[in-house]
């Protein structure tokens, strides 16, 4: 049996274990990597129940690459719903928010930007 790379419109086949070819995981920010490996559970992809968690994030790294060209807003965003969807699963059933993981880049940039305007307040 074989198992494609998950990324959309990748034919390429890839051991079942793993979400992405080779080129579709380079190409995946490795915030988004990491969470992966983090919802990752052994043996997932033999008893086909990957938590939503785990399909939250997946979804988020297709529609990631998806975004990129040639690709299209509209597949992007169809895996961004799907997403979405699956963190609110997710959260439904008590796992709590897969995209937490996620902030902590972002919550530093903030801060970044925040002490930015702070020193340049200052100087005005
Ligand atoms: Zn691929």
């Amino acid at each position: 049996m074989t198992h494609r790379c998950h990324a959309h419109g990748c034919l390429r086949d890839v051991p079942p274990r793993f979400l992405f070819c080779a080129p579709h995981w380079h190409a995946t920010r490795k915030t988004l990597q990491n969470a992966i490996w983090n919802e990752y559970r052994a043996g997932q992809e033999d008893r086909k129940d990957p938590t939503s968690r785990y399909l939250a994030i997946q979804r988020l790294c297709v529609s990631e690459l998806a975004h990129r060209p040639p690709g299209s807003l509209a597949v992007a965003t169809e895996y961004a719903e799907q997403a979405e969807a699956f963190r609110k699963r997710a959260m439904e059933e008590g796992a709590g928010d897969p995209f937490e993981q996620l902030d902590r880049r972002k919550r530093k940039n903030e801060g970044q930007l925040e002490l930015g305007l702070f020193v340049g307040g200052k100087r005005g």
